[in-house]
Formats: C-alpha cells, structure tokens, sequence
C-alpha cells in the first residue's frame, strides 16, 4: 500500500512534512527493527530494495535525498552509496545487495553522459534491473534519446520529482510492471519520433556564417568604465548575516517541490501553510548558521583587461599588459531571422583590432565550507529534515553571496554603476547593466572554461573550492563565473551546434576532438 504517493497526488500531503516526519518513523523503525526482522521471516518485507547514488563527477545530493526519504517511507529499502559514485561501485553494489531498482541522481550536464556509461554497463553486466533517472538537467528527451537505447534488457525511467517516485517503483515491482513498461516503452518511442523531427526541422548555420552574423557593437572607448580596481581580490570570512539579505527564497521552495512565488507563496490556498511552516524552519535554522558561525563564506574575484580577437576568443591580461589566459567562447549556430545575430559572450568584448581598452571579471563565492560536520550530525541522528535543510540553504546563501558579490563589483570594485540604486526584488531579476554567466549554464555550455577560471583566480588555493572530475564544485554551495559590464551583454542559450564548431574550439583549446566532443554533448545532438 501506497500511503504518501496518494495523499502527494491528493494535495493532502507535501514533501517536506513527509521529510520532516520521516525521523521520528526512522527512530522508531531502528528501535523495532530486531521485531521487525524477526517478522520478516514471516513474511512481511519491504516493498523492494532501491539502490540510490549520485554519479561519478557530481556532489548535488539534494534530490537523491529526498527520493531516498519519501521511497523509505514507503517501506522500501533504501541502499544510499552516496555522492560521485563510479560507475563500476553502483553495478558492483546493485548486484551484491541484490536490489530491485537502480536510481541515478545529479545535477550538472557532465552527469548526463555519466548516466549513459552507467546503462551501457548494466548492459554489459548483463543486468535487468529497472534504471531511474532524476535531476535537474535530466530529462524525458534525455532518457528517451540517449539512455534507453543503451540498456535494452531493463526499463529506464526519467521521474520527474520526488512525489512521483513511489508511483513509479510501486509501478516497477507490481504485479502489472509489463503494462507500465510497454506504456513507457511506447511513451519513449513518441519522444524519440518527435525529438528526430525537431531535429530535422532545425537549420543551423556554418560557424563560418555564424561567426560573419554576429552581433555588431559600435565600439567607444567612452562607454567603457575603466574599472576602480585591477587584479585579484580575495574575501575571507564575509559576513553571513550581509549575504543573506540577498537570499533569493522562490528557489528555496522549489527544492522541496511547493511550487509559487515567494512572498506570495507563504498565503497560497493551496501550499500557503506548508510554506509558512518550511520558512519558519528555514529561517530559524539560518538564525543559527549566521549566529553560530555553522557556515564559512569566502569569496574571490577578479577584474582584467581583456580583447576579444574578433571572434569566439578573448583574451585577458595583466594591468602591464602581459597575457595571462584565453577563455573560449561558443557561438549559436540556429538559423536566425533576418537582422538577429549569431550570438557569442566575446561579442560583448571590444575586440583587439579597435584598439579600445575592455574588460572582463571574473568570481568564485562559495558558503558551504564547515558544512559537512553539521551535515554528519544530522545524519547521525537520522534527520533528513535539516540535513537537507542546511544544504537548501547553503545553496540559497551561495547565490545570494553571488548577488551581493555582483553589486559590489558594478558600484565599487569596478564602478560602472556607481549609482545604481536596486530594491531587492529587481536585484532578484537581475534588472542592472551586466551579467554573470556561468561554465556550465546556456550561454556557455563548456564547463571545461571553469579550468581557466579557478587557475586565473586561484580558487582552490585561496578559498578551497576544488573542482570535480566533471567540473562540479566542491563544495556544492559555490557558484562561478564571468562578469560582462556592457549593456548590450545579456543572457542567451547557444543551442545546438555543428562538428565545425566543435573542431574549431577543440583545436584552439588545445583538446582532442573526441575530448571535446564529449564535454559539449549536451550541445551537438
Ligand atoms: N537568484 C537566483 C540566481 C541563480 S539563476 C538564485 O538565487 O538561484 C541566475 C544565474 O544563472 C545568473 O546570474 C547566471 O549566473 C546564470 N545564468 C542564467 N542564465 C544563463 C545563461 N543563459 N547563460 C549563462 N549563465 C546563465
């Protein structure tokens, strides 16, 4: 019987009472296991046993957690091996604890193409075991077109959130599985037929012709602001209770799937009571990380003279002039209508041959060093609830450290917008003159970039945020990337891109095309 994936889908219930809830069943199963297992014998089991990981490269744990928490409710087993798991420790596990069902869980693009290694080794381990796929950039499309191929003798499923995953496993290991699994099948078929169409549909353009349609800028000198401050600077211990001023809270609540817009979310008539209870928690639980120093917040930027050289590339120097490193950008290649560009972010950087003075900055702010002893407390003492809870808002504080950061380089650090006057909100919808893309996001895909980046601010070394083999960041509460000032620079997504491109860039990053192809698989197909 299903408890909690009815009352999800009924409204009655909403995850974070069922996380909330779930410690003080925790803590009674552990003392009534012995008559639990004794009962077992006689029958009564779990549901099925559900082997859950985060994939090689990746450290969100978030998601996988929640999954984990409203699946065990359900009285499944839940065998949780952690975060950036390889491949080869999930099939090995799977097969020797002898698991009913598969989940894969992360967050970043590079964990894509992870989540289809895995399936090819189940394949080859000649395993039949159901395969669910979860996330943030994982997808219907994704599973359909580029995992369920790869794994033929099992059943991949894409679920979408982590009120559906009862459903779903209740769905695998019941007694109509061949229905659900032919419902799937045939769903995947439409996705993949709908997804080749669009595809067919899609003109792009040689980079060459990319690069000719790209956006003009009529370069003056004058409408450059030559910064105030020119190098590296580093912030060490930054106040947690200035940071959290700028906490973007709507994502908060989309972590724990209530979904509206905050404020108004907290009067809603639907999650309007939930989300007021998760919000006293949140703010009580923020009241101790600012007052107890739980949380370090460190930070570095950068601001360097840069030209672009035309193209896709800019490059960055000293305040000497001395070169320091190229960051390579990509550049859209859809066919657009008459008068749009072929945007690429060195658009937005005055190139070399105009002889004009440009610059770009660059960023690295994280707040979730000292997190993991609290995190090991909480688990010790079987709490999802705020083991979660510190990680959503160590994440909201990261952003928010990102938004504060930005301010501080447009008014002072830099000074371009010396006079800039925001509320919160419109600091919220990012309203001012410039922006901080990010490795990894749309408009610059390539995580590979963030290499560059944290060599050039020495990120690691002077604020100990390590990259992972995927690029993520360590720890998971940090946030990169650029700071264009222009006012026509503004955010875009790439799309998709042809192999011309991809041997282009591969060639002028020094990377084999194998190499690169394989880092902007998200963009090629
Ligand atoms: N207030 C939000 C901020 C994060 S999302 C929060 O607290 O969660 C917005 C950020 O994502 C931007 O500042 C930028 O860093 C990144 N971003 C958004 N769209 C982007 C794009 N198309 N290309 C690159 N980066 C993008």
């Amino acid at each position: 019987m299903n408890v909690v994936g009815d009352l999800f889908g009924a409204g009655k219930m909403f995850l974070p009472q069922v996380v909330k809830s779930a410690r003080v069943m925790k803590k009674a199963v552990a003392y009534l296991n012995p008559f639990i297992e004794a009962s077992k014998t006689e029958g009564l089991s779990a549901n099925g046993k559900i082997l859950m990981a985060t994939v090689k490269g990746d450290v969100h744990d978030i998601g996988k957690n929640i999954v984990g928490v409203v699946l065990g409710c359900n009285n499944y087993d839940i065998v949780d091996i952690g975060v950036m798991v390889p491949k080869e420790k999930i099939i090995q596990t799977a097969i020797e604890e002898k698991v009913d069902i598969i989940g894969l869980s992360g967050l970043i693009t590079p964990s894509l193409d992870e989540m289809v290694d895995v399936a090819k080794d189940m394949e080859l381990a000649g395993l039949d075991i159901p395969l669910l796929i979860g996330g943030a950039t994982t997808s219907r499309v994704h599973t359909a077109v580029k995992i369920e191929e790869h794994y033929k003798k099992g059943q991949v499923v894409h679920v979408l959130d982590a009120s559906r995953s009862v459903t779903v496993a209740e769905r695998l290991l019941g007694d109509r599985k061949t229905d659900f699994v032919n419902e799937l099948k045939a769903d995947y078929d439409k996705v993949r037929e709908n997804h080749a169409k669009k595809r067919a549909q899609k003109r792009l353009v040689s980079y060459e012709d990319a690069l000719k349609n790209k956006l003009q800028i009529d370069w003056k000198q004058e409408d450059i602001v030559k910064p105030n401050f020119i190098g590296t600077k580093v912030f060490e211990n930054f106040s947690l209770e200035e940071i959290s001023e700028y906490i973007d809270w709507t994502p908060f609540f989309q972590t724990w799937e209530l979904a509206g817009r905050y404020p108004n979310i907290l009067t809603d008539e639907v999650v309007g009571k939930e989300a007021t209870n998760l919000f006293n928690d949140a703010k009580k639980m923020l009241a101790q990380i600012i007052n107890k120093n739980w949380l370090q917040a460190k930070g570095t930027i950068a601001i360097w003279p840069a030209n672009s050289n035309g193209k896709d590339d800019i490059t960055i120097t000293d305040e000497n002039g001395k070169e320091l490193a190229t960051f390579h950008q990509l550049r859209q290649q859809t066919e657009k209508a008459k008068n749009l560009p072929n945007l690429s972010l060195a658009d937005f950087i005055a190139p070399k041959e105009t002889g004009i003075e440009d610059y770009l900055g660059g960023f690295v702010v994280t707040t979730g060093l000292g997190i993991e002893e609290h995190i090991a407390r909480f688990e010790a003492d079987q709490d999802d609830y705020n083991s979660i809870m510190i990680k959503a808002l160590a994440d909201r504080l990261a952003e928010a450290f990102a938004e504060l950061m930005h301010e501080k380089v447009r008014k002072e650090i830099w000074g371009y917008a010396k006079d800039e006057a925001l509320d919160n909100e419109s600091l919220i919808k990012e309203k001012y003159q410039g922006i901080r893309p990010a490795p990894g996001y749309p408009a610059c895909p390539d995580h590979t970039e963030k290499i560059t980046l944290f060599n050039q601010l020495n990120a690691t070394q002077s604020i100990d945020v390590a990259l992972t083999d995927s690029l993520a960041m360590m720890p998971a509460a940090s946030v990169s990337g650029f700071y264009y000032a222009h006012p026509q620079s503004k955010y875009f997504g790439l799309g998709k891109i042809q192999e011309d491109q991809v041997r282009d860039i591969a060639n002028r990053k020094s990377f084999s095309e194998e190499k690169m192809t394989r880092w902007l698989s998200s963009v090629i197909n």
